[in-house]
């Protein structure tokens, strides 16, 4: 009988990256996943720690499925990503001993695929592995990580970052900053594009420092060229870019190849020095501002997006008008707005006073929303009249749902199925979030929509 294995993810994209590359590992032992755990021979669950919530939703998941693991007993429960963390964790092994396999952000999977193989008196060896399932390379299905996602698929570029924010726990987590291989991701590229996928999106924590930490190696310019020429392939994005790292070559690569789309996420995370640098960030607002200047010049089609922390400890009314005059002078197509939270184990939680209240980063959190509504807006009403291209990822509600070039979400009515297809859509409706519109002229059609096999999204 089939085995299989059912994955619960949280977190970023980066995690539903390193669910596939496991999932994909799962396939190749001739595994297919199940989207109830209860029916599972494996259970994964990929965990988020960069908040408290994510980290608790985690442990209540996994303690949940203790009376499960009591009554199958063969079940195979693993655990992975940033709870784990690159060095591991004894305190956490000994709190939950019936965890059987314990693996870091950024892994293969291969301790996870060595321990179902026990027992078999097979010492673990794709090879072997092929000859054994008699698979083939690329034949193991890419799992739909959420609605869409098998239209477009996250690929990890960049594992782990060197940077060393005050507010942030990902560095402890995810360790210190590894370029992958790039004959590794054209070929994971190469493979997903076999199975259905049509755009890929190259993340990194900063995904800029590409190839920083290889003496003469590629860069993020090289690894976007290489990929733009990877065929059936028609989209590309990357994320999250750093102020400090994006270069004019990155930029003149966004605006030379068209399959690269013109979508830039660039965090500032505070439009006041004093406390870019208590965050230690490493750059200034005048800094920041000329960047964003020169992103429109080279790219001006560009949609740029941001981020901001509000309530970071010590920040005055006056540092946050600052950053809201920030907003409101450079028009940012999207920002993502959070209130600052103490995360145990970063320097600002260690060393500064969270002593912005409550209520007070709520009241700045709703300025800057209601702010950035009305900018959205705005910018989403210039794309009344237009025909935009669409890839199409999949219905929602009975619309189809894609996104423009530049990240824009478009919903149009339409019968026969559009999935994986570029569709012209001329817009009739702008709303600050999403925009509406009829199908003009069909580009490309995907002949075989890719399998969906489900994950669990928290
Ligand atoms: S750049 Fe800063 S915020 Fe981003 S992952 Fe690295 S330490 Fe965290």
């Amino acid at each position: 009988m089939t085995k299989k294995y059912h994955f619960w993810i949280s977190g970023c994209q980066m995690n539903y990256a390193d669910a596939r590359q496991v999932a994909n590992r799962l396939e190749r032992i001739g595994y297919r996943g199940t989207a109830t755990a209860e029916d599972a021979d494996v259970i994964i669950l990929q965990t988020c720690t960069v908040r408290q919530h994510a980290e608790d939703k985690a442990f209540g998941r996994l303690q949940s499925l203790k009376p499960l693991k009591e009554i199958k007993p063969d079940l195979t429960l693993a655990m992975m990503g940033c709870i784990v963390g690159v060095k591991g964790d004894e305190d956490l092994k000994a709190r939950y001993p019936y965890v059987d396999v314990w693996m870091p952000p950024a892994t293969d999977g291969t301790s996870l695929i060595s321990h179902l193989l026990q027992g078999e008196d097979q010492i673990y060896e794709e090879q072997n592995i092929h000859h054994r399932y008699d698979i083939q390379d690329g034949e193991a299905i890419v799992p739909a990580q959420k609605k869409g996602m098998n239209i477009s698929a996250p690929v990890a570029v960049v594992y782990g970052c060197s940077h060393a924010c005050t507010f942030c726990i990902i560095p402890q987590r995810r360790g210190v900053e590894r370029t992958r291989p790039i004959g590794d991701i054209v070929s994971e590229v190469r493979s997903l594009v076999a199975q259905g996928v049509r755009e890929v999106v190259l993340l990194g924590q900063i995904v800029d420092r590409y190839g920083k930490d290889i003496p003469d190696g590629p860069d993020l310019a090289d690894l976007l060229r290489v990929v733009h020429d990877v065929e059936g392939l028609e989209r590309i994005r990357f994320l999250t870019s750093h102020p400090n790292y994006m270069t004019d070559q990155i930029l003149y690569a966004v605006r030379d190849l068209p399959r690269v789309m013109p979508q830039i996420e660039v965090p500032i995370q505070a439009g006041d020095d004093e406390i870019l640098a208590k965050m230690k960030r490493g750059y200034t607002v005048q800094d920041y501002r000329q960047l964003i200047h020169r992103i429109r010049e080279i790219v001006p089609s560009s949609a740029i997006h941001n981020d901001i922390i509000v309530g970071f400890p010590g920040e005055s009314e006056e540092q946050f008008r600052r950053t809201y005059d920030l907003l409101e002078e450079l028009e940012f197509d999207k920002v993502h707005i959070a209130r600052y939270s103490p995360r145990t184990g970063t320097v600002s939680a260690r060393r500064m006073n969270d002593d912005v209240s409550e209520d007070e980063k709520r009241k700045r959190f709703h300025l800057l929303d209601s702010l950035q509504k009305d900018i959205s807006l705005r910018k989403m009403a210039l794309w009344l009249g237009k025909t935009v291209e669409v890839l199409v990822e999949d219905k929602h509600k009975g619309r189809w749902r894609g996104r423009t070039p530049q990240g824009k979400l478009v919903f149009f009515d339409g019968g026969r199925n559009r999935r994986g297809d570029i569709v012209d859509v001329q817009i009739t409706y702008a709303g600050p979030w999403s925009l509406s519109g009829v199908p003009a002229e069909q580009k490309t059609h995907m002949s075989q929509a890719s399998e969906s096999i489900p994950l669990t999204l928290i």
